[in-house]
């Protein structure tokens, strides 16, 4: 058995075989993994052992933004063929599920999730995944691409529960990773200009770099006052709030316009005040995130259509064998590094 990424315990990650797999069922296919994206959520567990309700009590595999190459197809699979580069869908649902059955399969109770304790991610040379949330890639989506889709499924979620209008101004509030992909999906889905905020100066310059995007640094200018003046005092059709951090989660109501829409995609460590008669005064509507649904046909369909480049996020490559070093740069959270991937042997 060859090995895998396991998070032994809060702060100790080895190379060592173990046991991840799931039995193939004629509706799954076989993966070999090719490349493997970092998450905020891996390096959480890495450095704290838990999120929120969820707390590592066993070894686990990390890893859940992945594409790779389909090389073993359950009997009852018709979409997909051995040969084919895919990305998976990291999240399971049980397809029977109240939930489901009304689309919003990612706030399915039963939903299993890679890489969300008990279960094991993809950071492995083989998975075995249900073939209806694994995903051919075209031939112009590189495996890396691939495995950006996951993050960016994040923002393609939060602009479809923004309701876009075209033309909308629209702010993100926090540039990371998931920032970057909102403000991403924001443009793709109809906003004539999206500005973020954010205090580091190189993650605004990375994100800054993409047509149609204009930055904030709140050192100089706070966010408030940057948005009423590009605004004409108006405020901003669409605010995604992406920090998830408390004085910003305060100050979202003298954000939006009258009428408008708070997506809100950061997520708080602990739980933060909001003001509630601020919204209502300007009869906001809010609306909130949690990973995605429907997703990635649709962000497939746009990086493979040259509307949506990630490429430039992708900050780093390393090899599968110096994952831990990977994960230790992550831990670092460079200002220049938005996106590190993890590259998997060649099966
Ligand atoms: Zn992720």
């Amino acid at each position: 058995m060859d090995n895998s990424l396991v998070l032994e315990e809060r702060g100790r990650l080895s190379l060592r075989p173990i046991d991840a797999g799931r039995p193939m069922t004629p509706n799954d296919v076989r993966i070999a993994v090719h490349t493997v994206g970092i998450c905020g959520s891996d390096v959480h567990y890495y450095t704290h052992g838990k999120i929120g309700p969820f707390v590592v009590e066993q070894p686990m595999v990390l890893g859940h933004e992945a594409s790779g190459t389909v090389i073993e197809v359950g009997e009852a699979v018709t979409h997909l063929k051995v040969g084919d580069r895919v990305c998976m869908e990291p999240g399971i649902p049980d397809p029977t599920s109240r939930a489901a059955k009304l689309g919003i399969y990612n706030v399915d109770p039963a939903v299993q999730f890679w890489a969300t304790p008990p279960v094991h991610g993809c950071l492995t040379p083989q998975v075995v995944h249900p073939a209806a949330y694994t995903y051919a890639l075209p031939d112009s989506v590189s495996f890396a691409q691939g495995a950006m889709v996951e993050p960016f499924a994040i923002g393609m979620q939060a602009a479809s529960r923004a309701r876009i209008q075209p033309g909308d101004i629209a702010l993100v509030t926090g540039a990371g990773p998931i920032g970057m992909m909102t403000a991403l999906a924001a443009l793709a889905g109809g906003c004539a200009k999206v500005y973020v905020s954010d205090l580091a100066q190189p993650k605004l310059d990375i994100i800054g770099a993409y047509p149609g995007i204009e930055t904030i640094n709140i050192r100089t200018t706070p966010t408030a006052q940057a948005i009423a003046q590009a605004t004409n005092g108006w405020g901003a059709d669409v605010v995604f709030e992406c920090s998830g951090a408390a004085p910003a989660i305060l100050g979202l109501p003298q954000l939006a316009r009258p009428g408008g829409t708070v997506v809100l995609v950061g997520m708080p460590v602990d739980p933060v005040p909001i003001d509630i008669v601020g919204l209502q005064a300007r009869e906001l509507r809010v609306e909130t995130v949690f990973r995605y649904a429907n997703m990635y046909d649709r962000a497939i369909a746009l990086i493979a259509a040259g509307k949506v480049d990630l490429t430039p996020l992708i900050s780093a490559t390393l090899p599968f064998a110096d994952s831990i070093a990977a994960f230790d740069r992550a831990v670092e959270a460079r200002d220049t590094d938005v996106k590190i991937q993890i590259e998997m042997p060649a099966p």
